[in-house]
């Protein structure tokens, strides 16, 4: 690595102070109300995130809860899941998708993904059906939908419920309809590095349904109902009012964050071709039927030579990561599940090859060709090397 090269610009994978500075007085008001207020739970902005959230899913009922992966949690219990009950689950996805049903005593059945879209593969769900499945958990990962319609319609003949995964996925459709509304549930979380990112842990379900609604707020709350009277075994999952009172300035700039991210992922498409890298690099599929918000910008490295390319970019300061590097059905917790490498052929190979890019909203024009110009420079040393 030359010097000249080390001195390029460094470019965070996400800077959150960007979004955040630019509402400084706004958040630091909303907070100084809240502390003034003394009512740190259950405070009005609690009800009034959720309103805004039902209304960006277009559900009935928002409830929030502590974090994303509480959301996946009640919404396995809502279902009464018992132990020795499968769940289809995805296994290229964060962790928390399928360790809610390991807590819970539940089998999580790892399903291969469709590798245009890294998502679940529709035509693999109806396959790995069994007389114990209970729930099917669709992830929308990076900010795409998965087939929510051929997955709803092979769980309707089946009548297995459908929990979404939209983590990654707030604001986000599949043919016109949001992340959330598709599913009997769907889980949120305003994790900082998230598409609606909070001020730390936060999360949020949807439902259509009264009764379940109710039951998740039962849940969420000890089962409790009236005070001290414990009609269910729940848990403690509650939304802060310091959380909601932020994340409800945010929620205002949603569509505006995720147009910004759009743009950084088409000027990527762009740049990507008119220099010639797709002969290399295998670029992120779009669905037709996708509204995609771009939680994550992920290409596939080809040759591998993924980890050369993360360790160039790295020397350069150009944040990279690799979301996920280990497929759930290979971590060691899951060992006993009992599967075996080769089992998921097209997440294994999406975990080797994949490797992610800033494309946050703040993300500025000259970062963008810093990004690109680190990889097009890593081509053309590697292309060097071979010549020699
Ligand atoms: C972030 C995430 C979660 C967990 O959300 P937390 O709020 O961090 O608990 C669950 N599933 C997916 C796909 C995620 O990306």
């Amino acid at each position: 690595m030359s010097k000249a090269a080390g001195k390029q610009a460094s470019v965070p994978l996400l800077d959150v102070n960007r979004g955040n500075r630019e509402l400084h007085e706004e958040i630091m008001e909303a907070i100084e109300s809240v502390v003034l207020s003394g009512r740190f739970l259950h405070g009005p902005d609690v009800g009034e995130l959720e309103c805004a959230i039902a209304g960006t899913c277009q559900t009935k009922h928002a409830i929030g809860v502590a974090s994303g992966s509480d959301a996946l949690l009640l919404a396995l219990m809502a279902l009464d899941l018992q132990p020795g009950d499968e769940v289809i689950v995805p296994s290229f996805t964060f962790f928390a998708t399928a360790s809610a049903v390991s807590r819970l005593g539940g089998i999580p059945v790892f399903v291969d993904i469709d590798p245009h879209t890294f998502n679940i593969d529709p035509s693999l769900v109806e396959a790995n059906i069994s007389s114990r499945t209970r729930a099917i958990i669709p992830v929308h990962l990076f900010g795409q939908c998965a087939a929510m319609d051929r997955i709803g319609a092979v769980a309707r003949s089946h009548r297995i419920p459908v929990i979404e995964d939209a983590a990654q996925a707030i604001g986000a459709s599949y043919l016109g309809k949001p992340a959330g509304a598709w599913g009997d549930m769907g889980c949120l979380s305003f994790y900082p590095t998230k598409n609606l990112g909070g001020m730390g842990d936060g999360g949020m379900m949807v439902c259509q349904d009264d009764d379940l609604a109710a039951k998740l707020r039962l849940l969420a709350s000890h089962g409790m109902s009236p005070r001290y009277y414990h009609k269910v075994l729940g848990i403690n999952s509650r939304l802060d009012t310091l959380q909601a009172a932020v994340l409800r300035i945010k929620h205002r700039k949603l569509d505006e964050y995720s147009r910004a991210r759009q743009k950084n992922a088409s000027r990527y498409h762009e740049m990507f071709q008119a220099r010639g890298l797709t002969n290399w690099i295998e670029l992120p599929y779009q669905a037709p039927e996708a509204h995609h918000v771009w939680n994550q910008y992920g290409v596939r490295v080809r040759d591998g030579l993924r980890d050369s390319m993360r360790k160039h970019l790295g020397e350069l300061g150009i944040g990279n990561e690799v979301y996920y590097p280990v497929p759930l059905h290979q971590q060691e917790c899951f060992r006993e599940l009992g599967y075996c490498d080769g089992s998921l052929p097209h997440t294994e190979q999406a975990a080797a090859e994949i490797l992610h890019l800033p494309i946050y909203p703040e993300l500025t024009e000259a970062e963008q060709d810093s990004v690109i110009m680190g990889i097009e420079q890593f081509y053309q040393s590697a292309s060097l090397r071979r010549a020699a």
